[in-house]
């Protein structure tokens, strides 16, 4: 490989993304369905058709069919060439970063895994078992070869940590609302994550996940509140929003020097988000009246935490985690000390 110019590998890197992409469709495809990942050629979801080789490969089969099947002219949903250009472009950046390593290995191994449990969790608010499993099993051979920060010892603690939170939370909110505020599978993720991050940066990165969750969030319950004429609703969730935004960018601005006014506005904004907190949580006891009168608890659409599923934001944190840890770690320290 040494003396074949570098541009070359990068490209080699990059198809091989591809390549591995087009798989992780299919593990994603065949693991929400049940089938076999291994055997079976590809078909055609819809007309059941066997797929040619030559309408198999990765991104190149999809814009010269146009997005279509070649059979039934179906069209193919979008998730297969994203996937398959996101793990190119994932493999091609580890590479420029780490080289031809064993390091590089392990981080695509683990970028993998997070995009197929990215896309079965927005997809169908799944978390395949196995997928976890993986993940908690190569973060821990991560620690024992040394390419991680942290010692086998720090991993473990931080696989249990990770489950434990998350299931902590969720037994107290079943208790409270009588319902969970987090599906099982994301403490199943979250065993994987504490093996990768160990406790202090997983903490970091939930952080960041609850963070992403709002940005994702608020906006989608303005909405609904609005679509559904709950206009005092709707104006909490936007108060809630504004005070988020209020008290981050003040903080890391520095804007306001004037103390007077700063204290001002800070009553003002602390006022406001009490009255916004109430109308939230009294639509949460509504929720959970109409839940028990209903009898049905497991009817995750109406829980008021799972508007979203959160594991993609567990997801979108950890990379951002894995890659800028450091970074991170100052703009909270600049941000909110
Ligand atoms: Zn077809």
């Amino acid at each position: 490989m040494s003396n074949l110019p570098y541009g070359i590998v990068a490209f080699y890197v990059f198809v091989l993304g591809l390549c591995v992409g087009s798989f992780l469709n299919v593990a994603i495809l065949r693991g929400l369905s049940g089938e076999d990942i291994v055997f079976g050629r590809s078909k055609c979801p819809k007309c059941n058709n066997k797929l040619a080789w030559y309408m198999n490969i990765p991104l190149v089969s999809y814009l010269f069919l146009k997005g279509k099947c070649a059979f039934c002219k179906e069209h193919i949903s979008f998730q297969y060439p994203l996937v398959e250009f996101i793990t190119g472009i994932s493999f091609l950046g580890c590479f420029l970063t780490y080289g031809l390593t064993l390091k590089t290995l392990f981080i695509c191994i683990i970028l993998s895994l997070f995009i197929m449990l990215f896309v079965t969790d927005i997809k169908e608010t799944v978390i395949i078992d196995y997928h976890a499993y993986i993940l908690a099993v190569t973060a821990f051979l991560y620690s024992i070869l040394k390419y991680s920060q942290i010692s086998l010892f720090q991993s473990v603690l931080g696989a249990f940590f990770g489950f434990f939170f998350f299931e902590v939370l969720s037994f107290v909110s079943k208790k409270v609302i009588g319902q969970r505020m987090f599906g099982e599978g994301d403490s199943l993720i979250a065993v994987g994550l504490g093996a990768l991050f160990g406790v202090k940066n997983l903490l970091i990165v939930i952080g960041l996940s609850f963070l992403i969750q709002c940005i994702g969030a608020i906006p989608l319950l303005i909405v609904k509140s609005f679509r559904e004429n709950k206009k005092t609703l709707a104006f909490s969730y936007i108060i809630v929003a504004f005070s988020l935004i209020f008290v981050f960018f003040l903080n890391y601005l520095k804007i306001v020097k004037n103390e007077f006014l700063y204290l001002t506005y800070v009553v003002f904004i602390v006022v406001l988000l009490i009255w916004s907190l109430k109308n939230i949580v009294s639509e949460i006891n509504m929720k959970k009246d109409k839940l028990n009168n209903e009898n049905n608890s497991n009817d995750i659409e109406s829980s008021p935490f799972c508007l979203l599923p959160f594991g993609p934001s567990l997801i979108i944190a950890s990379v951002l985690c894995l890659f800028f840890i450091s970074e991170i770690k100052s703009f909270i320290l600049k941000t909110f000390l």
